[in-house]
C-alpha cells in the first residue's frame, strides 16, 4: 500500500542528491570522512544511501551544527572551499539551520535555486508556451517562488534574444494576491500600505512586465461585490469550528486563484508551498481523517483543477526560504500574515518544535507521506499534439517516470475538492436549489462534514446556498471530466480474461 508507482516521484530527488554527493565527493576527495559517527555534513557515505530516514544530516540545535564544528574549522564553505560560510559573513542571520555553517551565500543560493529548477524541469511544470500565475501572499515562500520564476523567465528571455530563429517563445508571468480582508479584516492603513508594497515588489522585477492582480475572495461569487461580501461573511459566520473556518478559507483561496487564472489566460498556477508547510499539512490531514486524499495534496503537480497547480518549492524548507530572503534582501509583506489557529495552529507549533530538535524532521515527514501513491492528476496532463507526447516520453525515460496507470477518482468533495473514497451515489448532474441535506452530506468528505458543515441538518440547505456557485459546479465538472477519462482509460485496460488467455 505504501509502495508502488509513487517511487518515481521520490527517486529523481534521490538521484539528484546522489549526483550532488558524487560530484561533491570527487571535489572533496580524501577530505570526505567515512566515519559512521561523523556529523560533519562532509557528504560521507552515510548520505548517499538512504530510503531509511535514520541516516540523515547531523542533529542540530538552535540552527548550529551539533557536530562540534569540525566540518568547517576554517570557516570556509564546504562546497566551493573558497568563500567564508554565511555564519562568518552574516553573523546576524539566525535562519537557515545548519546551512549557514556549511555554505557560503553563493553556494547556498545556487543549491536552493537548483532544487527549484530541478522540480520545475523534472515535472514539466513550465513550458515555453505557458503563462504562469504566481500566487503571492507577501510571505517569504511565495516571495522566493516569485523571484525564482522571474529569474527563470529572464534566462529564457536571454536565450530567446540570443537564438537566431527565435522559435521558442518566452513564458509569461503574472502575480496574484488573494485579498482575504473580508474574512479577516485589517485596518485600511495597513491594507493600503501592504498592497502598495506588493505592487512595488512586482514592479521592481525587470521586464518583461508582470501583471499584478489583487483578487478579493468575494469575487468568486459574482460581479456584484457587495452581495458577494455579504454572502461570504454569512458563509463564514455559519462555520462554528475555528479549524473549519481556516480550512474553508484555504479552499476559497484556491477557487479565487483558479478564477483569476482562468479569466486572464494563465495556464499554470505556481504556489510557494514548501516542505515545512507540506509537513504540517501531512499531520493535519492525518488528524482530520483525510488519509485517502492526502497523497493528492503533497505532490509537485496538482492538475485536478482546471488550471494545473504546481509546487516548485516542494523540496525547500521554510528556514532556507527565509534565509534566501534575508541574503538577497527580498522584501516581504507582513501585514496580512496571521498565526494559524485550531488544529492547524497546534500542529504548526508542534512541527516547529520537532524541527528545532532535529532539522531533518520536516523532510522526514514529507518523505514518509511521499510513499503514498499519488493520484493520476498529480502530473501535468499530456497534451494531444505529438511534440508534447514526445517530450513527455523523453522526460519519462530520463527521470525513469512511469506513465500514469491509475484511474481517476469517481467523485470529489463538494467543498475541498478532495477525491472521495467511495462513489457516493448522488446524481451528479443536479446541483440546484432544494437539494436534500442528506445529498449534500454525501457529496462532502468526512473532514468537511465534521469541521465545516453545520451540525444542525436543518441549516444544511441554507449553507449550501451560501457556497459560491463555482464550488458546486466545480465538483460536478471534475466528476464529469474524470468520468470521461475513466471510461477512456478503462477501454484501454486489459480485462482479467484478456490477461489470463
Ligand atoms: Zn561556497
Ligand atoms: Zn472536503
Amino acid at each position: 500500500m505504501f509502495a508502488g508507482p509513487l517511487e518515481y516521484f521520490h527517486n529523481p530527488i534521490e538521484v539528484y542528491f546522489c549526483m550532488i554527493v558524487k560530484s561533491e565527493k570527487k571535489k572533496i576527495g580524501k577530505m570526505a570522512c567515512n566515519s559512521a559517527t561523523c556529523q560533519s555534513g562532509c557528504y560521507g557515505d552515510e548520505h548517499s544511501v538512504d530510503e531509511d530516514d535514520q541516516k540523515r544530516p547531523p542533529v542540530q540545535e538552535d540552527g548550529v551544527s551539533a557536530g562540534g564544528g569540525n566540518f568547517n574549522c576554517d570557516g570556509l564553505c564546504i562546497k566551493c572551499k573558497v568563500n567564508e560560510t554565511i555564519a562568518a559573513t552574516h553573523p546576524a542571520v539566525s535562519e537557515g539551520g545548519g546551512d549557514r555553517g556549511r555554505f557560503c551565500a553563493d553556494c547556498f543560493r545556487s543549491n536552493l535555486f537548483g532544487k527549484f529548477r530541478f522540480a520545475v524541469t523534472s515535472n514539466a511544470m513550465i513550458s515555453s508556451s505557458d503563462n504562469v500565475l504566481v500566487a503571492f501572499s507577501g510571505g517569504p515562500s511565495s516571495r522566493v517562488a516569485l523571484q525564482f520564476v522571474h529569474e527563470m523567465q529572464q534566462k529564457a528571455q536571454k536565450n530567446f534574444e540570443a537564438s537566431r530563429d527565435r522559435l521558442l517563445p518566452v513564458f509569461g508571468v503574472g502575480v496574484a494576491y488573494i485579498d482575504e480582508s473580508t474574512i479577516y479584516p485589517v485596518s485600511s492603513h495597513d491594507y493600503d500600505g501592504a498592497i502598495n508594497q506588493m505592487k512595488l515588489i512586482v514592479a521592481s522585477l525587470a521586464p518583461p512586465a508582470k501583471q499584478f492582480f489583487v483578487v478579493p475572495t468575494q469575487s468568486i461569487y459574482s460581479h456584484d461585490s457587495t452581495d458577494g461580501k455579504d454572502r461570504l461573511t454569512e458563509l463564514f459566520g455559519a462555520v462554528s469550528d475555528i479549524t473549519g473556518k481556516e480550512d474553508l478559507q484555504v479552499h476559497l483561496r484556491m477557487l479565487s486563484l483558479q478564477k483569476v487564472a482562468l479569466e486572464n489566460g494563465y495556464t499554470k498556477v505556481v504556489m510557494g508551498t514548501c516542505t515545512s508547510q507540506i509537513a504540517c499539512h501531512v499531520l493535519e490531514a492525518t488528524v482530520k481523517g483525510q488519509g485517502f486524499s492526502l497523497a493528492a495534496d503533497i505532490q509537485y503537480v496538482d492538475a485536478r483543477w482546471k488550471i494545473p497547480v504546481v509546487l516548485p518549492l516542494r523540496d525547500c524548507l521554510s528556514e532556507e526560504l527565509n534565509m534566501c530572503c534575508i541574503l538577497d534582501s527580498l522584501k516581504t509583506v507582513e501585514a496580512f500574515q496571521r498565526p494559524r489557529s485550531g488544529i492547524n495552529g497546534l500542529i504548526s507549533s508542534f512541527v516547529k518544535l520537532l524541527q528545532e530538535e532535529n532539522p531533518s524532521r520536516e523532510s522526514t515527514i514529507v518523505r514518509t507521506a511521499g510513499k503514498l501513491t499519488p493520484f493520476c492528476f498529480n502530473r501535468i496532463p499530456e497534451v494531444g499534439d505529438n511534440n508534447g507526447c514526445l517530450a513527455t516520453k523523453r522526460r519519462q525515460k530520463k527521470y525513469n517516470l512511469k506513465p500514469s496507470e491509475s484511474l481517476p477518482p469517481e467523485s470529489y468533495c463538494l467543498i475541498c475538492n478532495n477525491p472521495l473514497k467511495k462513489p457516493n451515489g448522488t446524481s451528479s448532474n443536479h446541483f440546484h436549489d432544494g437539494r436534500a441535506s442528506s445529498e449534500i452530506y454525501a457529496s462532502t468528505c468526512s473532514s468537511c462534514q465534521y469541521q465545516i458543515l453545520p451540525k444542525d441538518p436543518t441549516l444544511l440547505e441554507n449553507f449550501f446556498l451560501l457556497l459560491p456557485q463555482s464550488m458546486t459546479t466545480l465538483a460536478k465538472d471534475s466528476r464529469d471530466n474524470h468520468k470521461l477519462l475513466r471510461d477512456q482509460i478503462q477501454d484501454c485496460l486489459l480485462s482479467d480474461s484478456d490477461d489470463g488467455a
